[in-house]
C-alpha cells in the first residue's frame, strides 16, 4: 500500500521515456520504488530553500533521483568561504547568484528534470505564495527567521517540512508534519531566541563534510515520503554528531499548546522575524548574566540551578549541575526546590525560564533569578563544549 504524498491520478499522468528507463534503472529494478515509483517522483515538485551546504547535496541528489521540478530560494550570491560545504556551486561560480550557478550544476547532472528559480530573500509576503506550489519543502535555511518561517508556512499550507541544521561538529534533521501526524518546529520550541543570541556558520563554524550528511538524510526523507515508502521521520529527530561519530534518535511529540498548529493557534498568517520577536518582550524578571552565574559556580556560592527545557533538549546539551525540570512540570514539583537557597533558571534563550521565574514568584519564591540568554548564552561566553542547537 502507497503512502506517497503524490496522488495517483498525477502519477498517472507522468511518462518515462526509454532514456529515463534506462537512467533510472536503478530504481526501477526495486520492486519498492518501480516505474509507479519513479513516475511520483518525475510527477513530484520539491522546494530547496536555501542553496547553501544543506540545499547542496540534497539538491544534487534529488535531481539525479529524477525528481520533476525543483524550486530553490536563494537571494545570495557564491562567496569563496562557501566552496568549503556548498559542493552545488564551483570556483568559477564565485560572485554569481546562487540560483543560477545550482541551476547549470543540476540541468548537467540531469537534463530531463525541471528547475524553478526564486532568486529573492524567503520573506512572510511571498513564502505562502512559493511554498504553495510544491509538494514537500526542504529546509536548508541556516538562520532561525527562515526556519520558523518556513515552518508557519510548511503548517499553514500542509506541506511536509524537512528539517535539517548544523553547527560546528553536530546536525540534525526531522520532518515536520503535523497533517501526517507529527510536531511543528513550534511545537518543540514555540519562541525564536533573541537575534543577537544566535550564531550562524559565519561565527561559530561548521565543519565542510557535515551538511553533505545531514542533506543527503533530508533528500532520502523527501524521495520516502514522495515514492511512499519506509518510515518517515516524522515525530523524530535524527542528531548526528561527527565527532563521536553517534547517531542519536529523540521522540519527538505534537504540543497541542503550539501557537501555529495546535488546539487554539494564535499565529494565523506568516509572519517576520523581526515581528514576532518584538512582540515577544515579556515584562522583565529578576536575572543574572552567564558571567555572573560561572562566578557563582567558581564560587562555591550555595544555589540551586534548574532547567526547565524539555528531556530531549537536555541530552542534546546542559549545564554542569543543572536540574532539570521542564516548564510544564515546575508547579507540580515546586517541593524539590530550596525555599532558603538563591535559584537560577535556565532555558533554552531565557524565555521559557523567565516564564517558571513568574511562576516560582506567584508560588512564593522571593530569591529566584532568570539565566539572560539560556544556554545558548552560556555556550556561547563561557562553554563552547556545550552543544548548540
Ligand atoms: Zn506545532
Amino acid at each position: 500500500m502507497k503512502r506517497s504524498i503524490i496522488d495517483d491520478q498525477r502519477t498517472n499522468a507522468v511518462h518515462l521515456s526509454a532514456e529515463e528507463l534506462q537512467r533510472y534503472s536503478r530504481h526501477l529494478i526495486m520492486p519498492e520504488v518501480t516505474a509507479d515509483g519513479q513516475r511520483r517522483l518525475k510527477a513530484a515538485r520539491v522546494l530547496c530553500i536555501g542553496a547553501g551546504g544543506l540545499g547542496s547535496p540534497a539538491a544534487l541528489y534529488l535531481a539525479a533521483a529524477g525528481v520533476g521540478t525543483i524550486g530553490i530560494v536563494d537571494f545570495d550570491d557564491v562567496d569563496l568561504s562557501n566552496l568549503q560545504r556548498q559542493i552545488l556551486h564551483g570556483t568559477k561560480d564565485v560572485g554569481r547568484g546562487k540560483v543560477e550557478s545550482a541551476q547549470d550544476r543540476l540541468r548537467d547532472i540531469n537534463p530531463e528534470i525541471d528547475i524553478e528559480l526564486h532568486q529573492c530573500r524567503f520573506s512572510s509576503e511571498n513564502a505562502s505564495g512559493i511554498v504553495s506550489k510544491y509538494d514537500v519543502v526542504v529546509d536548508g535555511s541556516d538562520n532561525f527567521a527562515t526556519r520558523y518561517l518556513s515552518n508557519d508556512v510548511c503548517v499553514f499550507e500542509q506541506k511536509p517540512n524537512v528539517y535539517g541544521s548544523v553547527f560546528r561538529f553536530e546536525g540534525q534533521t526531522t520532518v515536520f508534519a503535523p497533517h501526517l501526524g507529527g510536531p511543528c518546529y513550534r511545537c518543540l520550541f514555540p519562541e525564536p531566541p533573541p537575534p543577537e543570541s544566535v550564531p550562524n556558520c559565519a561565527q561559530a563554524g561548521v565543519l565542510g563534510v557535515l551538511p553533505g550528511i545531514i542533506g543527503i538524510l533530508q533528500a532520502i526523507e523527501t524521495v520516502k515520503l514522495i515514492v511512499g515508502i519506509g518510515e518517515p521521520l516524522i515525530g523524530r529527530l535524527l542528531h548526528f554528531d561527527a565527532l563521536k561519530v553517534k547517531l542519536r534518535e529523540l521522540n519527538l511529540r505534537r504540543d497541542p499548546q503550539c501557537p501555529v498548529c495546535g488546539e487554539n493557534p494564535t499565529i494565523f498568517a506568516p509572519i517576520d522575524y523581526d515581528q514576532f520577536c518584538g512582540t515577544g518582550a515579556l515584562e522583565t524578571v529578576p536575572s543574572i548574566s552567564v558571567h555572573e552565574l560561572k562566578q557563582k559556580t567558581d564560587a562555591h556560592e550555595p544555589f540551586d540551578l534548574i532547567d526547565v527545557r524539555e528531556p530531549f533538549e537536555y541530552e542534546i546539551a546542559r549545564i554542569d549541575g543543572a536540574k532539570l525540570i521542564p516548564l510544564g512540570e515546575i508547579g507540580d514539583r515546586v517541593d524539590e526546590l530550596q525555599r532558603g537557597e538563591p535559584i537560577v533558571v535556565h532555558c533554552h534563550s531565557g524565555q521559557r525560564s523567565a516564564q517558571a521565574v513568574r511562576l516560582l514568584q506567584q508560588q512564593g519564591f522571593s530569591n529566584v533569578y532568570n539565566l539572560d540568554g539560556g544556554i545558548d548564552a552560556w555556550s556561547d561566553q563561557i562553554d563552547p563544549n556545550v552543544p548548540k542547537y
